[in-house]
């Protein structure tokens, strides 16, 4: 796997391979990969000639500085896994390449905003927005691979490509989850196991409602659900709301409805989204 960390130089292998009528596929990550990362790579591998995997912890989608120093870095095994499941090429470039100037972030996309994810980490879509118009100005692959554990995050992504013009189509893939049925984060590296147990309780709490909604199908309450959730010794809950998977609109009925959560277990924010139909 070639590593590129500079952006020229990564400019000019992909002339090359576009020359030769290759396709490419990308993958934007943060880094400290896991088998949701992985399949990404995976899904990109099958339908491009060529993939590349970017790690490159984004200074301006933080809310504060800790959060961003402290988010898990593990490059070397990240390399190693890249390694064992034949990505092309990791891009690895250092703040200073993709931000020469000032750290700043551009509002670009206003649709799907104002909710979710967004009411509780304002600015939070225009750091995203930002960096991923630059990796796309750079890489300009033809597909690029989305997970929906970020469901609004795709979303927003997509109105991205339109209002930039890129010639980009955006690949949403399944969320990978563990046993409990929560969906992978590279933030759930820093749960103690207490927090690895809580974790896995809410898992099934989550579940149990879940199934309750598929049965109700119509006038769902997310009450006595909330209150189920703060007596699992989450410390505090952003939202619980089920939402239209189209629109995003606040819906009650499950048919092609999500319910989208975001708490916190200790100091660690959890997001997750899952399937009512
Ligand atoms: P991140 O490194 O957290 O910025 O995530 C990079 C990409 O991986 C995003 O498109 C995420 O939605 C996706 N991703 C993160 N966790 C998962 C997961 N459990 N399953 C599938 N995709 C994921």
């Amino acid at each position: 796997m070639k590593i590129i960390r500079k952006t020229n130089e990564l400019e000019q292998i992909l002339v090359l391979i576009k020359d030769k009528g290759q396709s490419i596929g990308s993958v934007l990550t943060m880094g400290n990969l896991h088998d949701g990362h992985l399949s990404l790579i995976k899904e990109a591998q099958i339908n491009n000639d060529f993939v590349v995997t970017s790690i490159f912890i984004n200074p301006t989608q933080f809310n504060n500085e800790t959060d961003f120093s402290s988010y898990p870095k593990t490059i070397d095994d990240d390399i190693a896994k890249l390694e064992k499941i034949g990505c092309d090429l990791l891009f690895l470039p250092e703040i200073q390449e993709i931000y020469p100037g000032d750290l700043l972030k551009q509002n670009i996309v206003n649709n799907f905003r104002g909710i979710l994810c967004d009411k509780y980490r304002p600015g939070h879509f225009d750091g995203v927005t930002t960096v991923v118009d630059i990796f796309f100005s750079i890489i300009k692959p033809n597909a690029s691979y989305f997970g929906e554990k970020d469901f609004q995050q795709i979303k927003i992504i997509q109105e991205l490509v339109k209002i930039k013009n890129h010639n980009i189509k955006i690949v949403s893939c399944p969320s990978i989850r563990d046993d409990s049925g929560m969906s992978l984060s590279s933030r759930n590296s820093k749960f103690t196991n207490d927090q690895s147990k809580i974790f896995n309780q809410l898992g099934s709490k989550i579940y149990e409602f879940i199934n309750f909604c598929k049965k109700k199908s119509s006038n769902i309450n997310l009450d006595n659900f909330k209150k189920q959730i703060l007596e699992n010794s989450i410390n505090k809950i952003d939202y619980i709301e089920i939402r239209n998977e189209n629109n995003l609109d606040i819906t009650n009925v499950s048919s092609k409805a999500r319910l989208f959560i975001a708490l916190y277990i200790g100091e660690i924010r959890i997001i997750d989204n899952f399937k009512l139909y």
